[in-house]
């Protein structure tokens, strides 16, 4: 019988009933002649409360007892789902990550699955039963319990759907696939049919939440089709596959953002040979991580320094900037924590040249100033501040006709 994974969001286990209504969809795909394996995510906002309740008691939880509590969502879910299942009749079993033995590095709440067990799996699917996963959680050599950063439930249903050999991993969540851009910021965008792996790499890494970017990149690696659908209505959804599968190759598939940015400038320093590697040293030293970077030697022969981190982490690394501008009589430090990245996103953009002009222009038309830029061979990312980011999405949005039927690369320009 075709194997399929299936995953459920956080949104798609919000409630008894919501989790009645997963139980319905997975015993259709179970009539339809499938072997149904379902990952499930806490129930909605299960994660954030448990992180908060660590947050109150303590600023320095320990890594291996947060992972203890912030991975208990999954173990309510799981079991409602499966009582759910066979108060319906269908036999169903549940398992956290470490009764199925989805095993991980030791790097708590980020940990990397190394290896997937099947035979419990594969004991249970021959007794004819449907095998609920806990997502977001696997056990590490020690046998402790890890989690998998947010949003790792996809990361699970992929990882599992690879070790299966799965026919297809379905992604059910609260909107109905991948689209031009996050539908509840922006009411036109479209739902793309299929988009492949190295555009949704980019979306997910640039800030679209839609899918955890490890299961992207796992997903590639193990040639896994995933299928993004909605859990609430009927629809193909989107296919997220190679590049060569995609029938109708658009300049640009979508836009993607992240609001949680902050940039640091430090400006006016001496010049100096390896200044560079100095203040990026000090403030990785700090485990910070520094996503965009410019520098720029002005006419009086001094640096200017800028870049931008995650937005949590910008107090930490201001402080390194200012320490480190006063070592080196540097002139000045400015910031802002309130920016934020909007990416354009496309595999077209490396045969077709005017993205950035068209992209650049329609920012400056609607009198939004870009902090920074960076580039890639399929995405263009700018820092704009946070308060024009949605006007931003929205005008980038529209010049690239982005709620219209798909452009191909092919209709849009004549070579
Ligand atoms: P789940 O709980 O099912 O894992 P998530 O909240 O993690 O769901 O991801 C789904 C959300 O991703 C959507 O509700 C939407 O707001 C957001 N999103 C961001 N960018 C996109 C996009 N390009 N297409 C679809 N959804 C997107
Ligand atoms: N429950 C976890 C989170 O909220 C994992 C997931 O939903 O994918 O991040
Ligand atoms: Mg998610």
């Amino acid at each position: 019988m075709p194997l399929i994974v299936q995953k459920y969001g956080g949104s798609s286990m919000g409630t008894l009933d919501r989790i009645q209504h997963v139980a319905d969809k997975v015993i259709s795909a179970k009539q339809q002649g499938h072997d149904v394996v379902v990952v499930v995510s806490a129930m909605y906002g299960e994660t954030d409360r448990l992180i908060q309740l660590a947050n109150a008691l303590t600023p320095y939880p320990e890594p291996r007892e947060y992972d203890v509590l912030i991975s208990t969502g999954e173990q309510v879910s799981m079991a409602l789902l499966s009582m759910a299942l066979n108060m319906k009749q269908a036999p169903a079993r549940s398992f956290t990550g470490a009764q199925i033995g989805i095993l991980t590095d030791g790097v708590h709440t980020k940990a990397r699955i190394l290896d997937i067990k099947t035979d419990v799996i594969t004991r249970e699917l021959e007794q004819g039963r449907i095998v609920i996963i806990a997502g977001f959680q696997g056990v590490n050599a020690q046998g402790d319990i890890t989690t998998l950063g947010r949003g790792g439930s996809d990361t699970t249903a992929v990882a599992i759907a690879a070790a299966l050999n799965a026919h297809e991993c379905q992604i059910y969540t609260d909107v109905a696939g991948v689209y031009t851009t996050d539908p509840h910021l922006i009411s036109e965008a479209r739902l793309l049919p299929q988009i492949s792996f190295e555009e949704m790499l980019e979306m997910a890494s640039l800030g679209a939440k839609v899918l955890q970017m490890r299961s992207v990149e796992l997903a590639s690696k193990h040639n896994m089709p995933i299928r993004v659908l909605s859990t609430f209505s009927e629809g193909a959804g989107t296919l997220v596959t190679f590049e060569d599968k995609i029938m109708h190759k658009r300049m640009v598939s979508g836009i993607a953002f992240s609001r949680e940015e902050a940039i640091i400038s430090l400006s006016g320093a001496p010049r100096q040979v390896g200044m560079e590697g100095r203040i990026i040293s000090q403030v990785s030293r700090a485990n910070i991580e520094i996503d965009m970077i410019a520098q720029h030697t002005t006419v009086q022969n001094t640096v200017d320094f800028t870049f931008t981190v995650q937005r949590r982490e910008h107090a930490k690394a201001l402080k390194i900037i200012e320490d480190l501008a006063k070592e080196m009589g540097a002139g000045a430090v400015k910031t802002n924590a309130k920016v934020a990245k909007l990416s354009l996103v496309g595999i077209g953009m490396r045969s077709h040249s005017g993205v950035a002009s068209t992209m650049f222009t329609t920012l400056g038309d609607a009198g939004i100033p870009i902090q920074m830029i960076t580039t890639s061979e399929i995405k263009i990312s700018v820092i704009v501040d946070e308060a024009h980011l949605e006007k931003g999405v929205r005008a980038v949005h529209q010049a690239f006709e982005l709620d219209k039927h798909p452009q191909t690369t092919e209709q849009t320009y004549i070579e």
